[in-house]
C-alpha cells in the first residue's frame, strides 16, 4: 500500500474563483495565469476548473504547448515572451501571443517570416524594475513594433509590484497612463491583488485582468484579508492520516532537537507528510493542521517524512484518522494554505509550487 497521502484538485472550487475574479472586474476578460505548472496543481488537472477563462497565460513554452494539446483554441499569452529566435516558429504553429519587453525580442520578431502576423504584448517597466521597457524607450519600442509587417496588433501591459500592500499602485498606474496616453491597444495591467484591491478604477481593470494566486483560492494580501474575506475557495487539498500515537508524559520532548518538550501528559499523532513531500520545514510547533477536520497545531520539528500534531482537541482521534495539512477536510472544514505559509515564513504561492513530485495527485470528481 502506498503512503497515505494525497494532494487532491478541487475543480469547483477553481471555477468558482475564476466566477469571483470576474466579478472583480466585470468588463474585462481574464487571463487564467496557469504558469509554474498551473501553480503546482497540473495544468491537465486545473483545465476543467478553468475552462471558462477567456485564455490562458503562462511562460514556458512546453507549458502552451500543453494548453493547445488540451484542445483550448482560444488565446495564449507568454507573460516573458519568446527567449530565443525559433521560439516564434512555435508561436506562429500554436498561434501564440507573447509579451515583448527587450529590444533582442523585436529584433528576432523582424528578422521572423511567418504567414501570420503576431498579437504582442508590450510591456512597460512601469517601476516593478523587472521586465519592460521604461517610459523613456516605450514609445520607440511601439513605433518599431508597429512598423513590422510580422505584428498584426500591439496590446499595452504593466506588472504592480504594490498592490498587495501600503505603498500601492497610483504611481506605476500614472506611469502607465503617461506612457501609453495616445497609444491605441488593449490594456493589461492587473494581477490577483491589484483586481481585487484595485479594480474599482476602470484603468486598472483595464482590457484583461491577470489572476494567479486568487484562483488558486488563495487571498494574495493576507494576513490584512484572508481567502474567506475575498469569497476565494481552496483548490488544492493537502491530505494524509495518522500513523502512530504517542502518549507522552511531562518532560517528555517530539523529534529531532527535542525542540518541543510537553507539561503535561499529552498524545500526539505522528503523520505521514514531511518536508521530503513539499511540507515547510520551517513550520514550528503551533502550525495549524486539522485532525478530522478539527483545528490543532503541530508539535516538534518537521521531518523528511513525518511531523508530529497534538491530539488533545480530537480525543477520539488515533490510528489512521484523517489529516489536513492545507486545504479542505472531509468534513468540509476549510484550513487557508495562507496560514500555513505564513506560519513558515513564506507565501503560498511557494507551497503550492513545492508539492513534491512523490506526492500522488488526484481531481475531486
Ligand atoms: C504571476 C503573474 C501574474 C499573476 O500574479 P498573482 O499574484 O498570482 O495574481 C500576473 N502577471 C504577471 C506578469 C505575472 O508574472
Amino acid at each position: 500500500m502506498p503512503r497515505p497521502i494525497l494532494a487532491t484538485v478541487h475543480p469547483l472550487a477553481l471555477r468558482h474563483n475564476l466566477a469571483r475574479m470576474r466579478q472583480a472586474a466585470p468588463d474585462a476578460r481574464v487571463w487564467a495565469v496557469v504558469k509554474a505548472n498551473a501553480y503546482g496543481h497540473g495544468i491537465e488537472r486545473a483545465f476543467d476548473g478553468l475552462r471558462g477563462a477567456d485564455g490562458f497565460a503562462l511562460l514556458d513554452l512546453q507549458e502552451a504547448e500543453r494548453v493547445r494539446a488540451l484542445g483550448w483554441r482560444g488565446p495564449i499569452l507568454l507573460l516573458e515572451g519568446v527567449f530565443e529566435a525559433r521560439d516564434l516558429e512555435l508561436c506562429s504553429r500554436l498561434g501564440l501571443w507573447h509579451t515583448v519587453h527587450c529590444d533582442e525580442q523585436i529584433d528576432w520578431l523582424a528578422a521572423h517570416k511567418t504567414q501570420v502576423p503576431h498579437r504582442v504584448f508590450l510591456k512597460l517597466n512601469s517601476g516593478m524594475n523587472r521586465l519592460g521597457f521604461t517610459p523613456q524607450r516605450f514609445r520607440a519600442a511601439w513605433a518599431r513594433l508597429d512598423a513590422l509587417p510580422q505584428v498584426e496588433e500591439i496590446s499595452l501591459m504593466t506588472h504592480f509590484s504594490d498592490a498587495d500592500g501600503a505603498r500601492g499602485i497610483a504611481h506605476q498606474v500614472r506611469a502607465f497612463e503617461d506612457a501609453t496616453r495616445d497609444l491605441s491597444g488593449e490594456r493589461s495591467l492587473s494581477n490577483s491583488a491589484a483586481s481585487l484591491r484595485h479594480a474599482q478604477d476602470a484603468r486598472v481593470r483595464g482590457d484583461w485582468i491577470r489572476p494567479g494566486i486568487a484562483v488558486y483560492g488563495s487571498a494574495p494580501d493576507f494576513p490584512e484579508h484572508t481567502s474567506a474575506h475575498w469569497d476565494l475557495q481552496p483548490t488544492m487539498t493537502l491530505s494524509t492520516r495518522v500513523l502512530a500515537v504517542q502518549e507522552l508524559q511531562a518532560g517528555d520532548t517530539v523529534g529531532y532537537g527535542s525542540s518541543f518538550t510537553a507539561d503535561a501528559p499529552l498524545r500526539i499523532g505522528v503523520v505521514a507528510c514531511g518536508y521530503a513531500d513539499g511540507y515547510p520545514r520551517h513550520c514550528t510547533t503551533g502550525t495549524p493542521v486539522l485532525v478530522d477536520g478539527v483545528r490543532t497545531r503541530l508539535v516538534g520539528r518537521v521531518s523528511m517524512d513525518m511531523l508530529s500534531v497534538d491530539l488533545t482537541p480530537v480525543p477520539q482521534a488515533g490510528f489512521g484518522s484523517e489529516v489536513t495539512l492545507w486545504g479542505r477536510a472531509a468534513s468540509g472544514a476549510v484550513l487557508p494554505i495562507d496560514e500555513v505559509a505564513a506560519s513558515a515564513g513564506t507565501l503560498s504561492y511557494e507551497l503550492m509550487c513545492a508539492v513534491a513530485p512523490r506526492v500522488p495527485f488526484s481531481v475531486e470528481a
